[in-house]
């Protein structure tokens, strides 16, 4: 899905498109519709899951659409636990409203009032503040009362910290009528009884995945071109260490393959996709979690939901395109406090997929090479098309090319 079918105006899309976002992430398709029909939202979700742009984007489509009623007066709000995170949201913001006229000030402690103060005077569309600072500029120098749209950004956060009586206070000085989201990584007693201070008749949206891989799984990625992955997986998994890996296929004619060479090769393995009976599903499954196998190759959406304890590795033999199926996948190991790896193939195709998945989840993760293992691809050139030998083999013989000096001397004289 676009986000121009999520009702955002072109100039905004193409803020998007910008800032190089390519699709949506869950909570920005699932927030963003409601948000630009005017709709209260309450929005589950962490940080990593792209949740500032699911309530920046709309907010700077219903502040294109709806007229400021003076120069100087702000018409949203937004609240955030922490300077780190207000300073991220109006970075964030900046960014994405590069091809609009919106003016904003970050409003927290620690730092000089005078600038805040200045940029208030000067007018502005937009507050993004903590509450402590806010309060204190509120005596003389914010005006709330054109507020149209009121964000609480990380809630729960805001409440752990005591917040509680300071945006009562603010949201008292906030015109009724206006449109309020609030965003929380977990639903609580304590944020549903704000919520129903705060909000009238909110959807929730709830994202349910943790897009921050848990801390309990660690990870690697090994870069492997696509014809010598099948052996690399087979000199990983002779290691008998580990005891129950869950590999994953990007299609299910893949995750037959694999299987059958796993098997081939002497290393009991089962299949789980959707070509697949019931009934062969059901025994793929069994077998893996009686340990009567040690390896299960899957596809994504087979391994959907599926909870078998004490999976040691999550292997991706095909790395995942999107980020939510790469924290989806390896969020089978490492469950309910036990440790678990994440080895992940890239080959140069998947780069770019890396790179989405690290800035989303603001981590690097390392990359390994196996000792011993053979990489290169001469042995197979034979069985491989001419077309792709060529662009693998010549690629890597050029970079380790060098002139011997006859040669050099020649192109010299
Ligand atoms: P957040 O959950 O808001 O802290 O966002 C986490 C990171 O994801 C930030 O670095 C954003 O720039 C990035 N991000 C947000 N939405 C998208 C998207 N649709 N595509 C790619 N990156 C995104």
């Amino acid at each position: 899905m676009p986000f121009r079918s999520l009702g955002l105006s072109p100039k905004i899309v193409q803020s998007i498109h910008d800032a190089g976002y390519q699709t949506p992430t869950p909570i920005q398709r699932a927030a963003i519709p409601h948000i630009v029909g005017g709709a209260d939202v309450i929005g589950i979700a962490q940080t990593g899951t792209g949740k500032t742009a699911a309530f920046v984007l709309p907010l700077l489509e219903r502040l294109a659409s709806t007229p400021s009623i003076g120069r100087h007066v702000p018409r949203a709000l937004i609240l955030a636990p922490t300077r780190e995170l207000a300073a991220q949201i109006d970075q964030a913001m900046g960014q994405l409203a590069r091809n609009q006229r919106v003016q904003r000030v970050a409003i927290f402690g620690g730092v000089s009032e005078r600038p805040q103060i200045e940029a208030l005077r000067r007018g502005v569309d937009v507050i993004i503040a903590t509450p402590g600072r806010l309060l204190d500029l509120m005596r003389r120098h914010v005006d709330l009362r054109g507020i149209r749209y009121a964000v609480f950004d990380e809630a729960d956060r805001m409440l752990d910290m005591g917040f509680l009586p300071q945006i009562r206070q603010i949201a008292a000085a906030l015109p009724k009528q206006r449109q309020t989201l609030l965003f929380c990584a977990t639903m609580s007693k304590e944020i549903e009884k704000i919520a129903a201070e705060f909000l009238r008749s909110p959807q929730i949206v709830e994202i349910g995945r943790r897009a921050n891989p848990a801390d309990t799984v660690t990870q690697w990625l090994y870069p492997v071109s696509h014809s010598r992955k099948t052996d690399l997986l087979i000199r990983i998994l002779s290691d008998r260490s580990l005891t129950s890996v869950l590999v994953f296929s990007r299609t299910k004619h893949g995750a037959d393959k694999i299987a059958r060479k796993l098997n081939h090769a002497g290393i009991e393995t089962a299949a789980l996709h959707s070509n697949r009976s019931q009934n062969q599903r059901t025994a793929a499954l069994n077998a893996f979690r009686n340990s009567r196998v040690r390896v299960l190759v899957a596809t994504d959406i087979a391994a959907r939901g599926l909870d078998v304890e004490g999976i040691s590795h999550v292997i991706n033999f095909d790395f995942p395109p999107q980020p939510e199926d790469y924290v989806h996948r390896i969020g089978r190991t490492g469950r309910a406090e036990a440790t678990g790896d994440a080895i992940s193939f890239v080959t140069p195709d998947d780069e770019p997929s890396v790179k989405l998945l690290e800035r989303m989840t603001r981590k690097t993760i390392e990359r390994r090479k196996l000792h011993g293992f053979d990489y290169s691809e001469n042995t197979r050139l034979q069985h491989v098309t001419p077309a792709s030998a060529f662009s693998n083999s010549e690629r890597s013989r050029v970079s380790t090319w060098k002139p011997r000096p006859s040669s050099r001397r020649r192109v010299r004289g």
